[in-house]
């Protein structure tokens, strides 16, 4: 069974034909500039060269199309004919308070989904637009939507809920849902493996620090807490978002600055974070070089980083009652031996004790605590297309 995954952005739709017989790749690739000049698929054919199409995408209809195309070409596809692909599963963002897991796409489906829109107005419309395209393209395909936010709709409501009119939870649906959900879900399985228990006997935190990032509890396998919430502007300092801040700093900024909501909605998602204090980067690559120049605002914005991913991994241990196992993924969790060392420093009273030497790793699974660490840490890749593609797996073959 081959099950394609799309994860369509505004501007750009990513997919991995991945088969399920042994969960290998079996090509993968990234349409880019969709709508705009310049449209470029770039489609990697496993155990062949990539390849580079140049075509007109004024649209997510014509870039699935031309993905469809190359997985099926004559000489850099991967399967003979559309007919090979079982099913598709789609990354979506949102999906309010209904999905706690992922579904089967049907009208009814869709219809929620539309109703949730207004909640990640930048992800949730384009996600909807490659569901579309595909329906179109591939009718009788059965679809599997999988969302970021379902893992983390175990969340008790006293974790949830903000501390506004509860009105507002009632007429909008003001309150935390967080993010990653699926990355989340996926590193604390293997976790748990690797603990060598059952994850319902786990106590789990796993920080997913990649350009966005966010932190989640994880209590006998169930999300109980994490760190971004209503949108994936809060909790941690990210490559461009500010994280937690003070609310009033919003109204003061509009009527000091003489900024408009939108102006300082861009501020906080675009401007701000790692980017915004060290004036260098949002790339943690460049941000670690720049530091180890002796740059003090680069420093600076790596120190504020690690400190707010320690501090939450101090409350979530708190909210747990305890932590079995601490697990960093995503590009700097998993690339960053400064990261890792430098988040589990001053830890060691709740029992975690880096192995300096194991942590000079980059991307490859490892248990980086010492053998006497009682709180063991994990460099664990995360892999969410797989993630979503088991789901899909798992749905459609209940309709044969
Ligand atoms: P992601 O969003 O998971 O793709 O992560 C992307 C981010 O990971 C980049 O913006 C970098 O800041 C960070 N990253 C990737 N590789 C490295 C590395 N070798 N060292 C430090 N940071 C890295």
């Amino acid at each position: 069974m081959n099950i394609l995954v799309i994860n369509c952005g505004s501007s750009s739709l990513k997919y991995q034909l991945i088969n399920m017989e042994n969960e290998t790749v079996l090509a993968k690739g990234l349409a880019e500039r969709i709508g705009l000049e310049g449209s470029v698929l770039g489609h990697r054919p496993e155990g062949k060269d990539k390849v580079v199409i140049e075509h007109p995408m004024p649209d997510h209809k014509t870039a699935i199309k031309l993905v469809l195309e190359a997985l099926t070409h004559p000489e850099y596809g991967v399967i003979k004919d559309m007919n090979e692909i079982s099913a598709v599963g789609h990354r979506v963002v949102h999906g309010g308070e209904k999905y706690a897991s992922s579904v089967l796409i049907d009208e009814e489906v869709l219809k929620t989904l539309e109703e949730v829109s207004h909640l990640a107005p930048l992800h949730n419309p384009p996600n909807l637009t490659g569901i579309y395209a595909c329906k179109e393209l591939m009718p009788h395909t059965p679809m599997v939507a999988v969302f970021d936010t379902a893992f983390h709709q175990t969340m008790p409501k006293h974790a949830y809920m903000y501390a506004l009119p509860y009105e507002l939870y009632e007429k909008h649906g003001i309150r935390r849902y967080g993010f990653h959900g699926t990355s989340h879900r996926y590193v604390s399985k293997i976790a748990a493996d690797l603990l060598g228990k059952d994850i319902k006997d786990c106590k789990i935190i796993t920080c997913h620090l990649g350009n966005g990032a966010s932190v989640a509890a994880i209590n006998g396998g169930k999300s109980v807490d994490t760190s971004m919430g209503f949108t994936p502007l809060e909790g941690l300092i990210m490559g461009t978002r500010c994280g937690d801040i003070d609310p009033a700093i919003v109204t003061f900024l509009e009527e000091t600055e003489n900024m408009t909501s939108k102006d300082v909605n861009n501020l906080m998602n675009k401007r701000s974070g790692v980017l915004g204090v060290s004036g260098v980067s949002s790339d943690f690559r460049d941000i670690e070089d720049a530091a180890a120049k002796g740059n003090e605002r680069a420093q600076l914005a790596l120190d504020m980083f690690y400190y707010r991913v320690k501090k939450y991994i101090g409350a979530y241990a708190a909210a747990m009652g305890g932590v079995d196992a601490i697990v960093f993924t995503a590009g700097l969790g998993e690339n960053s031996p400064e990261c890792r060392y430098f988040v589990c420093q001053g830890l060691e009273f709740l029992g975690v004790k880096i192995d300096e030497e194991k942590n000079k790793v980059r991307g490859k699974l490892t248990e980086v605590s010492t053998p006497d660490s009682k709180v063991k840490v994990f460099l664990i890749p995360t892999n969410e297309e797989l993630m979503i593609a088991r789901d899909t797996k798992e749905i459609v073959v209940k309709l044969k």
